[in-house]
């Protein structure tokens, strides 16, 4: 019977030594040391030995399955640390590649337009001024010259604020209000970012170089209105200010944002805050000012300038001397400053720039569209 036990004790240690997984070790246990297995059953055969055979025998038979024990628990030890190893070889995630987000979306074609105009008028000095959307009849009209009978002020040209109206506060920065109102009729949704003009000469001595950005107001709605849309106004005060620094701070304006090749040419035109006043064309960037879309078979009249190679893009001038006086600031004494303004159409040039021929599809949030402008 000893030869016999270390027979299977030599059996099942190689066994053990040359499995390779914990599945394949646990089988073994079953197998060598389980209720139907050798070992075991020689143990419970010991009884029936001759007494002087029984010590030796139970004793070497326990050995036995104690070797076996012990190695089987080694041997799991180890191949289940390879096993992890192999695992997490596999299932690494490598943290260090670039990830793929989804997009997310993007700005709005008229804050991207309304930032291009910002970026360009900071470069050539001009500080990013904002104004308050409800203003005063005083600001948006008397104070820019406006006469009493002007058409403008036609409550089908402006949406006048019902004296009940609970205004928000103007932002402090504005500067208060300056004329005593009360009467019917005195506040209205601003329908220029004109005003912000007065505003700023009001609370600021000159030298002033800034623009402002703003939503503005007037009962329209149409293929190229609508209630509510956005200017960038535009005002330079100082001591010796000309014609020629509006045409060059207005034709740099141009080129940066219709291409380098751009001219400007200045049209006498009428606006009651200006004197003289002017409207700004710009050099059409489609047929390059040739009136023909040159790039198109049999050169046919180019729509976007309608044949006449230019396009106009904003109003300015001089300011009026009248303005400066109604300013009632010594510091504005038009005797001593001079200074130009302008004001364009934030949806305009966006739909000069990128060949819009109806804004309305801007406001209406379908993706589709402005993912194509993005
Ligand atoms: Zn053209």
């Amino acid at each position: 019977m000893l030869d016999q036990i270390t027979e299977l004790q030599e059996a099942g240690l190689r066994a053990v030594a040359a499995a390779t997984t914990t599945d394949a070790l646990e089988e073994l246990r079953v197998g060598l040391l389980g209720r139907k297995a050798e070992l075991p059953n020689l143990l419970r055969g010991v009884r029936d030995l001759p007494p002087d055979q029984r010590g030796p025998a139970g004793k070497a038979a326990n050995e036995a399955r104690q070797a076996i024990q012990s190695a089987i628990d080694e041997r799991v030890a180890t191949v289940a640390a390879a096993e992890l190893d192999v695992r997490l070889r596999a299932e690494r995630v490598d943290v260090t590649l670039p990830g793929r987000p989804e997009p997310v979306g993007g700005l709005h074609l008229l804050t991207r337009v309304r930032r291009q105009i910002e970026d360009v008028f900071l470069g050539l000095g001009f500080d990013v001024v904002e104004g308050p959307e409800t203003e005063t009849v005083h600001h948006n009209f008397d104070a820019l010259n406006h006469a009493p009978n002007h058409p403008a002020r036609d409550p089908g040209d402006t949406f006048y604020l019902a004296p009940s109206t609970v205004l928000p506060p103007l932002p402090a920065a504005a500067g208060a209000p300056t004329t005593a109102d009360g009467g019917p009729l005195t506040r209205l949704l601003r329908t220029h970012t004109s005003p912000m003009q007065v505003r700023i000469m009001e609370r600021e001595d000159p030298p002033v170089a800034v623009i402002v950005p703003g939503r503005v107001y007037r009962p329209d709605s149409d293929a190229t209105h609508t209630p509510q849309f956005h200017q960038v106004e535009g005002l330079w005060i100082d001591v010796d200010i000309t014609l020629a620094d509006l045409k060059g701070v207005l034709l740099s304006f141009a080129r940066a944002i219709f291409g380098e090749e751009r001219e400007i040419r200045l049209r006498p035109h009428f606006f009651p805050f200006t004197e003289p006043s002017v409207e700004i064309d710009v050099s059409c960037h489609l047929c390059g000012g040739t009136g023909h879309r040159t790039d198109v078979a049999g050169h046919p009249r180019c729509g976007l300038c309608k044949g006449t190679g230019w396009i106009e893009i904003l109003g300015s001038g001089m300011v009026d001397p009248n303005v400066l006086t109604a300013v009632g600031r010594p510091a504005y004494d038009p005797e001593r400053v001079q200074g130009f303004a302008f004001g364009m159409g934030i949806e305009r040039i966006a739909m000069l720039r990128y060949g819009l021929d109806d804004l309305r599809p801007l406001y209406e949030n379908d993706l589709r569209l402005l993912g194509q402008l993005a």
